[in-house]
């Protein structure tokens, strides 16, 4: 990295967090709680929009560790399972939380990410950190003599710059430090794209069922429709690149077309009307080839991200953000364990994505797809995936030997639908190719 122009005035901290999403608020708050010196930097303003609305009921002990229980519960629709619908199976069937491997965790929310955010960003500011808002870190250094120079840029021009003795990037799909290092590897094998917006007047679930989510597959990939407290319903599609590609018109037609080629949900939002407009990412799965170094580490998306078909973005995220606060922790305060303290985020944070990551590569095959529609509890596996749904991936060591099972079964009956996953496969295969 370039040594930075020396400046006059320069501010000093433990630790500059930059980017203050789910992951940056989360680590801000415990770091600032412990009294260290913080500092939150975020280009935009809270409250500011942000996609990836559906939590996992995993998230729950953390807003209590956060001290936010009550005002999330405030904002919060209640979610107590994810309903698969799929036409090749012409059914659908739904996971209640309640029956998972630990009853303890039932339910989870749907929030508007505006409104979640922000309480996560202020709760870092009640704690102590001192947030900067409407600034954007374009630099960072890290001096031969130690710590890290950072540099931002205010929204009217002003340059600002920070001595820290640590660095965390919570910049999420920005990537700012992988880009920097130059340690960000797209994931060309699990290339996807999204489209998505909010309506008014969609046909719910009824009763308990109302604040689910559900998850519709289709031959393009899979939609999601997420109901929020205040009646709009947030929709979205997951699609191949090929077709994505395909395109011709606007993206607002494009994805009222996309929708009317899944039945199922188009009959869900057939009284409802588009609000605003439908925004659309471009591929986008990758990973960094470090999550940590010294005088820095990447949380939540600043280090990864991949399709976000099981909800566990905001989960992951926070708990990185956990996690990275008592790594840092240590490296400030027993620098000589700080090696160690590093390595074992870096695995502790692999760890969980990679169990995600295995069904999520496999979601929209058909074995997957199969096991997933007709679950049967033999071994207690049908309890083991809807501990992995609810994102209790980081805990049981019974969870890992059911999922083992699990992806037994999914390999002989992978076997036994060979044509059929051939078939899939080369698909997939021409379609990343096209794409
Ligand atoms: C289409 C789609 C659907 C999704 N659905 C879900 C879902 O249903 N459930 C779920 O849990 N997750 C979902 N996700 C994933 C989820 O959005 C993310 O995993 C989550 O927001 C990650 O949190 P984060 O704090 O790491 O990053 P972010 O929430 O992205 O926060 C990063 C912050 O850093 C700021 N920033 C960036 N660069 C800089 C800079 N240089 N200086 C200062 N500030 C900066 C940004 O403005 C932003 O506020 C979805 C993602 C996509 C793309």
């Amino acid at each position: 990295l370039p040594d930075l122009p020396a400046r006059e005035r320069e501010e000093s901290c433990d630790v500059l967090v930059v980017g203050g999403g789910p992951a940056g608020s989360t680590l801000a708050a415990v770091l600032a709680e412990r009294g260290r010196r913080v500092v939150l930097v975020e280009k935009d303003t809270h409250p500011r929009f942000h996609i990836g609305e559906s939590l996992l009921p995993m998230n729950l002990p953390m807003f209590d560790r956060l001290g936010i229980k009550h005002e999330i519960e405030r904002i919060g629709m209640l979610k107590y399972g994810v309903e698969f619908i799929s036409p090749y199976h012409g059914k659908s069937i739904t996971f209640d939380f309640a029956n998972a491997l630990d009853k303890g965790f039932p339910l989870a929310y749907q929030v508007r990410r505006s409104v979640f955010d922000d309480i996560l960003f202020r709760n870092a500011v009640a704690k102590g950190a001192v947030a900067v808002e409407g600034c954007r870190i374009t630099d960072v250094a890290f001096p031969a003599e130690g710590g890290v120079v950072a540099l931002g840029k205010t929204e009217d021009g002003v340059e600002r710059r920070w001595r820290a003795r640590f660095v965390a990037d919570a910049s999420g799909r920005d990537t700012f430090l992988a880009n920097r290092l130059g340690i960000r590897d797209r994931d060309r094998r699990h290339n996807s794209a999204a489209m998505f917006g909010h309506f008014t007047g969609a046909k719910r679930l009824p009763g308990k069922a109302e604040g689910n989510i559900t998850i519709f597959w289709f031959d393009e990939g899979w939609l999601w429709f997420i109901p929020l407290c205040d009646g709009t319903t947030s929709v979205g599609a997951v699609c191949r690149p090929d077709y994505i590609k395909s395109r011709r018109g606007d993206v607002d037609t494009f994805f009222m077309e996309t929708i009317a080629r899944c039945p199922a949900i188009a009959e869900r939002l057939r009284e409802a009307r588009l609000i605003g407009s439908v925004t659309a990412t471009g591929n986008y799965t990758y990973r960094a080839r470090r999550a940590a170094g010294e005088r820095y580490i990447l949380l939540g998306d600043a280090f990864a991200f991949i399709d976000p078909i099981f909800s566990a973005g905001v989960y992951f995220a926070m708990n990185s953000g956990f996690l990275g606060a008592e790594t840092i922790e240590t490296c400030l305060d027993r620098p000589r364990r700080a090696r160690l303290a590093l390595r074992r985020f870096e695995a502790g944070t692999r760890r969980g994505l990679d169990s995600f990551s295995w069904y999520i590569y496999r979601a929209t095959r058909p074995a997957l797809r199969n096991m997933f529609m007709s679950p049967r509890n033999v071994l207690g596996i049908e309890s083991a995936m809807l501990s992995l749904l609810a994102g209790d991936v980081f805990r049981r060591s019974s969870l890992r030997a059911r999922l083992l099972v699990f992806k037994a079964i999914y390999y002989v009956s992978s076997a036994l639908t060979a044509r059929r996953t051939f078939l899939a496969w080369r698909r997939h295969r021409r379609d990343l190719q096209a794409g």
